[in-house]
């Protein structure tokens, strides 16, 4: 092939979305260059990744603790059977789908439970920061380090038929806390005890992936303000200005510039129990959970359960969790500290 054949062919590769005014060729140069931190690449995360890797941002950081499973299949875009079958990383099953798409951009796969004492580093070299995760002690985690390192970072989440997306641009935005002071809202639905439906996936990744091409090619003006809810299944979609936000409510992270999750104060602490195949996850707050309904959520699950004042007991096999009523849990059958996490996270929220 000619090199006037391969420069044409380089360029066809993206000429749709060169031909978008607001974008041009310049707006892709600025993609090109772009770096990216995407954190989870499960439901959202996948389908993130794959419109940015098409649409030629230069390099995606992919960091994940969880593996493939059969039942992620039905909305996580870039897995298929093959990897279900052979339980292959997150991370790594993404990057090589991601590398078939396209081969001209860097993609770097990291298997690793994202904690405050690696996120500094995941995060150095990145132009943004995005979450793909299910959790919200992670959330508070990168929007401490976003606001703290002055990036700009997009809060996405889905639970059932309904979404949720902020763009937190440090310094001129409300950011994460600004919405919940108190941080976490303790025990949650999650997608494990609520579901989720693929196509509320496709529409907050689409979101989330449009603004960070704003972002990244330098279109602020053009960013989404305020915090976007969508409920497809009642085909209704707001937006809430959150303008006055972070005055009113004094955000201890924005305005007073206090980094509880970043300095560890507020993150939960995983140990593993001496001689017991346990492991121990203390969450990093110190909110009561209500045992009823946790039971009654997981019971939705299609686990049998076991419950009584002071603990919630479930088995998933081979493990079993037992969950106290601070919110202390104890997974018996794994000395796994990220498998546990992942578990927690599951069943119990954050
Ligand atoms: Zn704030």
């Amino acid at each position: 092939m000619s090199n006037s054949q391969e420069t044409y062919l380089h360029h066809d590769r993206y000429s749709r979305q060169i031909r978008f005014q607001p974008l041009g060729r310049e707006g892709h140069e600025c993609l090109a260059a772009g770096k990216v931190l995407l954190v989870g690449v499960g439901a959202l995360g996948t389908v993130t990744a794959e419109i940015l890797a098409r649409a030629g941002v230069g390099f995606l950081r992919l960091v994940d603790r969880d593996f493939v499973d059969l039942s992620n299949l039905q909305r996580q875009s870039l897995f298929d059977e093959r990897d279900a079958r052979e339980g292959t990383p997150k991370a790594i099953a993404a990057r090589n789908r991601l590398r078939q798409i396209n081969s001209e951009i860097s993609i770097e796969s990291i298997v690793a439970d994202v904690t405050p004492r690696n996120v500094v580093e995941f995060s150095r070299d990145v132009d943004l920061i995005l979450d793909g995760t299910d959790n919200f002690e992670i959330r508070f985690l990168l929007n401490d380090l976003a606001v703290r390192e002055g990036k700009p970072w997009i809060y996405t989440g889905c639970l059932g038929s309904d979404g949720q997306m902020l763009v937190v641009h440090p310094g001129s935005t409300p950011c994460l806390r600004c919405l919940m002071p108190l941080g976490p809202p303790g025990t949650i639905d999650t997608c494990d005890t609520a579901g989720v439906l693929g196509p509320i996936v496709y529409t907050m990744a689409a979101w989330q992936a449009m603004e960070a091409i704003k972002i990244l090619s330098h279109n602020d003006h053009a960013v989404a303000a305020g915090l976007h809810v969508v409920s497809l299944w009642n085909h209704r979609t707001r937006v809430l200005p959150l303008d006055r936000l972070r005055d009113e409510n004094k955000c201890p992270t924005c305005f007073a510039r206090r980094f509880e999750w970043l300095e560890g104060n507020r993150f939960s602490e995983t140990i593993r129990l001496c001689g017991r195949k346990s492991i121990q996850i203390n969450p990093g707050d110190s909110q009561q959970r209500d045992l009823a309904k946790l039971a009654e959520r997981i019971a939705a699950a299609g686990l049998s359960i076991q419950c009584n004042p002071y603990y919630v007991r479930f088995v998933i096999d081979p493990q079993r969790i037992t969950v106290f009523a601070d919110g202390r849990a104890i997974i018996e059958g794994t000395d796994d500290t990220t498998l546990a996490r992942a578990l927690y996270t599951r069943f119990v929220g954050t």
